[in-house]
């Protein structure tokens, strides 16, 4: 790769990051994130209740129904989606172009139909789907964190058979096996 392409700021620029559920979305943003604090994670609001230890603010925006109908309706997100046949989701619209302004390095941890919501207001942006190294290892993963109740873990994979067979809508995929070079990866692909 480009010799001196780790020194000096980031390259601007909004990458979308979508994946299976319990693939690690969350553990790679947070680790690229740490390392690199220059770029802006999107934090998005989101109607589901918090996990243990997960706070206002860190992973999401924890608001009531009510206060996502508002969002829409004030046009306060770049993109929302029902995901998992449940719960809404959404991109706070203001913090993101704020930080395009800037000249940030932007993350969008978005599920596929965020994504293609995206293409329309960010055209130029990369697309990396992260995949699992198996459909077990998913399994296993999801069972692992038992976060979800066995109802809700076969809802999440009925979706993720589906959003596997989107990858080819996606600019890179990126396997995440072992984490380290899977934000190795990712910090070369972004150019950090
Ligand atoms: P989880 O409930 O496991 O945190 O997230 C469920 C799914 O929602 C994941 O696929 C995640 O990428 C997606 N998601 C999280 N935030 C957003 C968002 O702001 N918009 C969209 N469209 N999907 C999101």
């Amino acid at each position: 790769h480009e010799p001196g392409g780790r020194i000096g700021a980031a390259r601007p620029g909004v990458y979308v990051i979508s994946g299976p559920t319990a693939v690690g979305k969350g553990t790679v943003c947070g680790r690229l994130k740490a390392l690199h604090p220059e770029i802006f994670v999107s934090v998005s609001a989101t109607t589901r209740n918090p996990r243990p230890g997960e706070t206002d603010g860190s992973a999401y925006w924890f608001v009531t129904d009510e206060e996502f109908d508002r969002l829409i309706a004030e046009d306060g997100l770049l993109e929302w989606a029902v995901v998992h046949g449940t719960h809404r989701y959404g991109t706070p619209r203001r913090p993101v172009e704020e930080a395009v302004a800037a000249g940030r390095t932007v993350i969008l941890e978005i599920d596929l139909q965020g994504a293609r919501q995206v293409r329309g207001s960010y055209p130029m942006a990369t697309h990396i789907f992260l995949a699992p190294p198996s459909w077990d290892e998913l399994v296993h993963r999801l069972e692992d964190r038992g976060t979800e109740t066995p109802e809700q873990q076969q809802r999440r994979l009925r979706t993720a058979a589906r959003e596997l067979e989107a990858r080819s809508e996606f600019d890179e995929v990126v396997v995440n096996g072992e984490l380290d070079e899977t934000v190795d990866r990712l910090v070369q692909l972004m150019r950090l």
